[in-house]
């Protein structure tokens, strides 16, 4: 299939209503995020749910915190003792999980004991003492449903590893779902995965060699199973942050295509450049630069194809700090 016959879909993010300014925290207040509303609020449309509120507790309301009652961890009113809204919270993610088909990602809000990712504070129900932390009770609940999508706090966005990371991973799921909705076909998988092989490779190798033999297989094979079994992996292995040890060796790669066509003084300006990255004397997006300045000057259909090259917009600069 080419590549030309797949739909764009909207690019949607779930996202915690707060987030967007929304003054649905329990104190009637919010956590907007300049950087979620103002930068990739330029590239997503935004899908906002608060669950707290969606459950009818109402702004402003007495707050909620996590407990751990004889080994079972429940979303408890910190001054009502009694309020429980652990299965409320379920519910409702259950139903959010089936209007999550449109979205390509979603970002929560830390350290909420409804939203939060992870590093939730759990108290020891008797005592009242911190024990441990897990995920918010909504949060689970969709990334259970839904092991595949990208999911990230908003925290977690400020370390530009992990913004790059979490906007690639949305990229590539985004679409994903684009040739899903162009209809799986043995062709499309292989056509999907040839333009991602360079991406993979950078994230995970053990992961890109095991993509490549399902892949194989897909013309042979129960293909629903393939594909739902390809996206898991793939998904997982990009949750791997790519080192610039690993950017370098795919760097390498890359530059193999050229070494025969680039003058020599070329290659050693390249060559030096990717050790820089690799020791992280220079942002990856130097070395891509150049790369791409090559491949201009000679041009190869099977890495113009590799969205490593471009897997994001540009002017979101995710490769200038990273
Ligand atoms: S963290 Fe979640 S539950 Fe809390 S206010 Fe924000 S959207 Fe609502």
């Amino acid at each position: 299939m080419s590549p030309n016959a797949v739909p764009t879909l909207p690019l949607r993010l779930g996202i915690s209503s707060c987030l967007l300014g929304h003054q649905v925290r329990f104190d009637a207040g919010h956590k907007h995020s300049p950087y979620i509303t103002q930068t990739l609020g330029v590239y997503f449309e935004f899908v906002p749910f608060c669950p707290e509120v969606a459950i009818g507790l109402g702004t402003p309301r007495p707050p909620i915190r996590l407990v751990d009652v004889d080994g079972s961890i429940r979303a408890r009113g910190v001054k009502d003792r009694q309020q429980d809204v652990t299965e409320a919270l379920i519910a409702y993610g259950d139903t959010v999980v089936r209007q999550l088909g449109s979205v390509s990602g979603y970002l929560l809000k830390k350290g909420s004991p409804s939203c939060g990712m992870e590093r939730v504070k759990v108290y020891d129900s008797a005592s009242g003492h911190r024990l441990r932390s897990t995920s918010g009770i909504f949060a689970r609940t969709i990334m259970q449903a839904l092991p595949d999508l990208p999911i990230e706090e908003e925290g977690r966005l400020m370390d530009p590893r992990l913004r790059e990371n979490f906007v690639e991973r949305v990229f590539v799921y985004h679409r994903w779902r684009c040739y899903r909705a162009a209809g799986m076909t043995p062709a499309a998988l292989v056509d999907f995965h040839t333009r991602h092989k360079f991406s993979v490779m950078a994230h995970d190798e053990p992961a890109y060699r095991e993509l490549g033999r399902l892949v194989a297989n897909a013309g042979g094979g129960d293909l629903e199973a393939i594909a739902n079994q390809y996206i898991r992996v793939l998904m997982r292995a990009l949750t791997k942050t790519a080192t610039p040890k690993q950017h370098a060796n795919v760097l390498m790669h890359i530059m193999g295509f050229f070494k025969e066509s680039i003058a020599s003084d070329d290659k050693t300006e390249l060559l030096e450049v990717i050790d820089a990255y690799r020791r992280e004397q220079l942002p990856l997006i130097v070395p891509m630069t150049l790369i791409h300045h090559h491949l201009r000057h000679h041009p190869r259909d099977y890495l113009s194809a590799q969205y490593y090259l471009n897997p994001h917009p540009r002017e979101l600069m995710l490769r200038n700090r990273i």
